[in-house]
């Protein structure tokens, strides 16, 4: 059993052992009870060595056993056929074969075709004994392949779980105990839903079906961390036979942790943690796609920070860091979650007001200008006055109007505003109007 990969626990060891012992007994013992043998003696017709013997009620038992376990035994051999690679199958044939011989003596021995006064069953089994011996001595496999496959399963860092077909624990690895603590033997033959509820203090979130599926899974572990693991599930199929259920968990919670943090720095500004300007163009694109499939109004706003050189030049690129973060944090206070506001370069930023026509966001470009200049920079040398210039831009529903044309007239816009003499709105269709 060992050898086809069966947990032998000792308890099933000892069970497989009660009735030789039994029977060993018996037949040390059989002059007192008889219960083996009835009648056991020297055959008085045909002489020393011939014996003449009638069974008892354990020979009967015992034999039922013993050919009993051979039948099982035969069965199990014939039914890991098919897994047994080419190179073992004669292996296989002669374990066969060494439970078949003892059988097929025994059937022809019942059936008197054998010599009277000779138990052939005896002498065939060293047949047997040889041919185990052989089997088991010539194929490294049945020895290396159960330690190996256990030693693999152990030492991956994967915890896997193997259900039987009721969905109740049947084996687990070390990986799985320090997945879920408290995890032992003890629990095995209990459900799973069962013990994840345990673990986990809710249900286990899908169902284990009977084919294969992949899932992730946010996990409170006992130390209160969050863990995300992946969850593969693989039917354990005997044939055509749905035997169990294989769980395997993979934790990938650094994987997502890192995901996330590249996603992270993808989509935003290290230094004001706003869209930096890949993520504004994607999401814009899709803001001016629909202002102008939909016919709404969509304004963009370009902002620049006055005589920005000039604040890094006298206090420094750490002061300039600052008053970068400063101004941010003073718009944000201004805008809504709605409003896609981003990093547009060094100094300057960018804002998208969906909904929102020329009139409307040339007011949100003032409140913006206003609330800059009302809120100063304060630092130990003293308080710095910030100013912003804004250029406002609403799309034309042109047909063949770009979002960066329309960036372009709020750039426009923005240098008019510089032009003028800083810290000021410019509205782009005022320069048309002007130039008109
Ligand atoms: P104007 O009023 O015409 O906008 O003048 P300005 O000095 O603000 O304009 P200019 O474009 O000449 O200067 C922008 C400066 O911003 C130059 C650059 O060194 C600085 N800058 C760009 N990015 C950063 C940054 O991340 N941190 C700091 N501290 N400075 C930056
Ligand atoms: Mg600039
Ligand atoms: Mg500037």
């Amino acid at each position: 059993m060992q050898y086809l990969g069966f947990n032998i626990f000792r308890k099933r060891y000892l069970l497989i052992l009660v009735v030789p012992v039994i029977s060993l007994f018996m037949v040390a013992t059989n002059d007192l009870h008889h219960l083996h043998y009835r009648v056991f003696e020297l055959d008085s017709e045909l002489g020393a060595p011939y014996a003449r013997q009638e069974i008892g009620t354990w020979y009967i038992i015992h034999g039922i056993v013993t050919f009993a376990s051979m039948f099982v035994a035969f069965y199990l051999l014939l039914s890991q056929w098919r897994e047994t690679s080419r190179e073992y199958k004669p292996q296989l044939v002669a374990l066969l074969f060494g439970q078949l011989l003892p059988m097929v003596t025994a059937f022809v021995y019942l059936i008197g075709f054998t010599p009277p006064g000779i138990d052939p069953v005896p002498m065939v089994l060293w047949i047997s004994s040889m041919l185990y011996l052989w089997a088991i001595g010539s194929s490294r496999l049945f020895r290396i392949m159960p330690i190996a496959k256990m030693t693999i399963f152990n030492n991956i860092n994967d915890g896997v779980l193997v259900l039987d077909e009721y969905g109740r624990l049947v084996e687990h690895n070390a990986a799985a105990e320090k997945m879920f603590p408290g995890l032992s033997k003890t629990m095995f033959g209990r459900h799973f839903d069962e013990m994840w509820k345990d673990f986990s203090g809710e249900n286990f979130p899908f169902e284990i079906e009977k084919k294969a599926i992949q899932k992730d899974l946010q996990f409170t572990g006992e130390d209160h961390q969050p863990y995300t693991y992946q969850i593969r599930t693989t039917p354990l199929l005997h044939g055509l036979y749905h035997k169990g259920q294989l769980l395997i968990f993979t934790d990938i919670t650094e994987v997502k942790r890192l995901q996330l943090q590249l996603e992270q720095q993808a989509f935003y500004d290290d230094l004001t943690q706003i869209y930096n300007r890949r993520a504004f163009f994607q999401m814009c694109d899709q803001y001016f796609a629909e202002a102008t499939e939909e016919k709404r109004s969509l304004t963009v706003i370009l902002m620049d920070i006055d005589h920005f050189k000039k604040v890094n030049d006298t206090y420094g690129h750490a002061v300039g860091d600052q008053v970068l973060k400063h101004v941010v944090k003073l718009c944000q206070e201004q805008l809504n979650a709605d409003q896609l506001f981003g990093r547009y370069g060094g100094e300057e930023f960018v804002l998208a007001l969906r909904n929102t026509d020329l009139p409307a966001g040339e007011k949100v470009a003032e409140q913006l200008r206003q609330h800059v200049e009302d809120h100063p920079f304060y630092m130990k040398e003293g308080v710095l006055p910030v100013t912003l210039s804004l250029g406002v831009a609403s799309a034309n529903h042109e047909p063949e109007e770009t979002l960066f044309q329309l960036l372009n007239q709020a750039d426009h816009a923005l240098y008019v505003a510089k032009e003028d003499g800083r810290n000021r709105v410019s509205v782009f269709a005022e320069l048309v109007n002007k130039s008109n």
